[in-house]
């Protein structure tokens, strides 16, 4: 395998080697479109880097400088020259986009001669020498980490001197003296002289941009989007000759996607700058005019543009998403990759492009990242309410969806505030990939700045946050926290919303509302369930949560948590009067209450799910988590009687069940209850009873013959056979290596696969998550969380082992998975291969269940295709 590929040379279908920038211009240069001439080092060079202590292997620098000499002859430009200098970027780019999240060096080949040769060649000496400059100020920002604002505080000072506002009117003279300074901050800095050789400069160029793969901001990025080692592994970097959108007013770059990325319409989307660089876009740092205008302004680029647009869409099959720049009056295109689109737009795409013929169905579903379907169950702004809400300003819709929440202008403390549970709108001027962290604990976002390609809008959409860009009418003051637009004044911590799908800003809570089903979301997911194999089922513990389930599609409840019933105000406190009670007779007496009152809340979910199996797991966690932290002498040493040092491998679930039978005994009757009476109504209620935290056939049966007393007394006084399934959960390590003998008494098993993880991995999961798996994720120990997606070798082989033992037993035995890793769309997969029977999601996961499950359908196919 070579280590460098020219654009013209490589094998564009593998990303993984060339990284999807590296691929995406060796197949446009492939298609003959306007690629500027280039090369792509592998991702393989970045991992050998790695692996040889940071340092670049031997033979490198020397490929990389045969191609340069290669790109002398493509540009008739020379490499270092006086006269007529060839300048190059550096740009990174990993087998997935990961926008903005690592680093690229522009305008390198700069030094104090080649600026004059620039400056001939260009006829321009003050753009030869503000490329100059620019060069400084992001090699040193990238290479050597200088602080950004050292350059600023300099840029600063000569504007001010010259008396002019914009970088753009800085004379020569000024030029030459920032670039000096520029290069003593960047010595001060190092301790060592500027490099002012080309090779040099690229060699160190090519190093950072593999360094930033492992850069903070990089690495929480893979870690938040699930980027795996065989998803991508390193970065690649493209070494690609320099063309300039700023080179006038005949100048352009822009972003433009071929189809709108946030509500799918068939249309180009995007924004442009007349005389700018591209970062200027993509940073949202200048406002972006609508791509419609170009059609006015430069109407030859537009045309070339929009001719590239639909040859790339149709060769790739799928939308674009398309940097280019204008170099006095000649097109360029600079990069191509799928289109990172909200949810809606997905969906609209999917249906549509099925429509024309471009795609089939199954691609169509495999396009979808099922995560992001969840999105388009949340919430919308309430219009008929919104109308008694103040308007505050109106921006650029970004990514659909409503948020309310405090206004906070500084990053760090929306993070705060954000994780500590406080509803956050994170307003800035502009954002940029160090923010990114703040995005997570934030409802929404929004800015002054910046289009709709902008970052904030790229990195919001594609996490299905709410927001809003290009609200130039705020006016923020960000070191005041506060922002003032049509007379109003926010100030920090004051009410607002805003409203992604309209672009409006409100001011103080509006209202949202459940948003509607749209007909093409109905389409994917129609199509979707005509695929899977898998079942789908909620968990839901409440009559509407039920209901929501069923309407998003769920075949059933796979977890009905009992004990979240007695959790509501007018339950708790007859609960904890019955852990008090010291006398049976008293005890009694409340739990015939409870069992009233369960037996109500069963109807309604039975109800909810006619027709459908509803899981009803029995009472899991310790007595004392109902006690209330209480002043009351009583309360106290009755907790104290119930602490424990290990509750969760504690005094639980079925072992509750032995010692305190009464309370099983209560809630069995009650599903046998709230049963006889919707038989009666002739309502097909499914209910099925699970034992939690069973370990041994023993535990198991004593509980079964509580139930069996129960079902007999049933059958005698309603006169009616009961056919209500009795399982157990698989979430102990004990119940999954002795699954054979748990399948002669169990007539489902249910794998609880939270619990199950902190067994296998001995990891408390109300401890770990919070306290040291982050560290372990930086440290490239565990790449996901085993309690987001089911860690595969270890859960995974454990689960396996129950499955086998449990159907050698009983061939067809129900086998489901209720832990939260039901709507994790990989681990939905996985349970497709391991031959489960259904997974169990909540219901704003539902869809994207259905979904994965279609997908994992979809793929094995594939994968058995290929292996032919
Ligand atoms: C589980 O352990 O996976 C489970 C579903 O039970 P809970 O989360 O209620 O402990
Ligand atoms: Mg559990």
């Amino acid at each position: 395998m070579k280590s460098i590929y020219a654009f013209e040379d490589a094998d564009s279908k593998n990303r993984m080697l060339l990284g999807g920038k590296g691929a995406g211009l060796s197949e446009m240069t492939r298609l003959k479109l306007p690629v500027p001439p280039g090369f792509t080092i592998t991702t393989e060079v970045c991992n050998k880097y790695y692996d040889n202590g940071k340092k670049l292997p031997k033979d490198v620098m020397p490929l990389v400088m045969k191609n340069i000499a290669k790109m002398e002859k493509k540009t008739n430009k020379k490499w270092n020259s006086i006269k007529n200098p060839l300048l190059v970027s550096v740009r990174s780019g990993a087998a997935i986009s990961m926008p903005g999240m690592m680093d690229t060096i522009l305008n390198l080949g700069l030094n104090e001669k080649t600026v004059e040769g620039f400056a001939e060649q260009t006829k321009n000496p003050r753009f030869s020498w503000d490329s100059y400059r620019r060069f400084i100020q992001l090699f040193g920002k990238v290479v050597f980490g200088v602080d950004d604002k050292k350059f600023d505080y300099v840029l600063d000072k000569y504007k001010k001197k010259q008396k002019v506002k914009d970088d753009s009117k800085l004379n020569v003279k000024s030029l030459k003296k920032i670039v000096s300074e520029y290069k003593k901050i960047c010595e001060k800095h190092t301790g060592r002289k500027f490099p002012d050789s080309p090779n040099e400069q690229l060699e160190l160029a090519i190093e950072s941009v593999f360094e930033s793969w492992m850069g903070e901001r990089a690495v929480v990025y893979r870690r938040q989007n699930k980027v795996t080692r065989d998803i991508a592994n390193g970065t690649a970097v493209n070494v690609v000759t320099m063309v300039f959108g700023n080179m006038g007013d005949d100048s352009a770059t822009g972003v433009v996607f071929t189809r709108s990325g946030a509500n799918g319409k068939k249309e180009l989307e995007g924004d442009y700058l007349i005389n700018a660089q591209g970062e200027d876009v993509v940073a949202g740092v200048r406002t972006g005019k609508n791509i419609e205008m170009l059609k006015k302004e430069m109407p030859q680029s537009y045309k070339e543009l929009n001719n590239a647009c639909t040859k790339l869409e149709n060769h790739f099959k799928e939308v674009q998403d398309i940097e280019f720049t204008v170099e006095q009056g000649k097109f360029y295109l600079l990069q191509t990759r799928n289109a990172k689109m909200a949810a809606q737009g997905y969906v609209k795409t999917s249906v549509d492009m099925v429509k024309e013929k471009l795609i089939d169905k199954n691609r169509s579903l495999l396009r979808i990242p099922a995560e992001q379907l969840e999105a388009l169950l949340h919430n919308t702004i309430d219009e008929k309410k919104a109308k008694q809400f103040k308007q505050l300003a109106k921006g650029i819709a970004a990514s659909p969806g409503a948020a309310n929440g405090i206004a906070i202008f500084d990053v760090k403390k929306a993070m705060e505030l954000g994780e500590s549970g406080k509803k956050v709108i994170l307003i800035r001027k502009e954002t940029k990939p160090e923010d990114v962290p703040a995005f997570y604990p934030s409802q929404g976002i929004l800015t002054s700045l910046g289009g709709k390609t902008s970052h904030a809008a790229i990195v919001s959409r594609g996490m299905g946050k709410s927001c809003i860009v290009g609200c130039n009418e705020l006016k923020i003051d960000e070191e005041h926290n506060r922002c003032k637009a049509n007379g109003i004044i926010v100030k920090e911590m004051d009410e607002i919303t805003i409203d992604g799908t309209t672009g409006t800003v409100f001011i103080g809570n509006v209202p949202t509302v459940k948003p509607k089903k749209t007909k093409d979301f109905e389409t994917i997911l129609g199509w979707a369930q005509k695929i899977k194999k898998l079942g789908i089922r909620a968990n839901a513990d409440t009559p509407n949560a039920a209901k929501l389930a069923r309407e998003y599609g769920a075949e059933g409840i796979g977890l009905c948590r009992t004990e979240r019933m007695f959790n509501e105000k007018d339950r708790i406190k007859l609960f904890v009067k019955m852990i008090m009670a010291k006398k049976p007779e008293e005890r009694q007496e409340i739990l015939e209450k409870l069992q009233k009152l369960q037996k109500s809340d069963f109807i309604g979910i039975l109800k909810a799910m006619e027709g459908y199996k509803v899981t009803i797991r029995l009472l899991d966690p310790p007595l004392h988590e109902f006690l209330p932290s209480s002043k009351n002498k009583k309360v106290l040493a009755r907790a104290k009687e119930l602490e424990e040092v290990n509750p969760m491998m504690g005094h639980r679930g079925v072992r509750l069940g032995i010692t305190s039978p009464e309370i099983y005994e209560m809630q069995i009757k009650a599903v046998f209850e709230a049963t006889a009476e919707l038989v009666k109504k002739k309502i097909n209620a499914k209910p099925q009873i699970m034992i939690p935290q069973v370990s041994s056939i023993a535990e198991l049966n004593h509980i079964k013959s509580i139930y069996n007393n129960v079902k007999s007394d049933m059958e005698k006084k309603y006169r009616i056979k009961f056919k209500i399934n009795f399982g157990t959960m698989l979430e102990v390590v004990r119940a999954c290596l002795t699954s054979d003998e748990l399948a002669y008494t169990a007539e489902f098993f249910s794998f609880g696969t939270n619990d199950l993880t902190q067994g296998v991995f001995s990891f408390s999961r109300e401890d770990v998550e919070g306290k040291f798996l982050g560290d372990y994720m930086d440290k490239g120990l565990v790449e996901i969380s085993p309690f987001q997606s089911i860690d595969k070798n270890g859960v995974g082989d454990l689960m396996k082992i129950g499955i086998e033992r449990g159907r050698s037993v009983q061939k067809n035995l129900e086998i489901g998975i209720c832990g939260e890793h039901g709507g994790d769309p990989n681990s939905v997969k996985f349970c497709h291969a391991a031959d489960i029977s259904y997974v169990s999601a909540s219901p704003y996961r539902i869809p994207t269940a259905i979904l994965a499950a279609a997908q994992a359908v979809i793929e094995q196919k594939k994968t058995k295709k290929s292996k032919k």
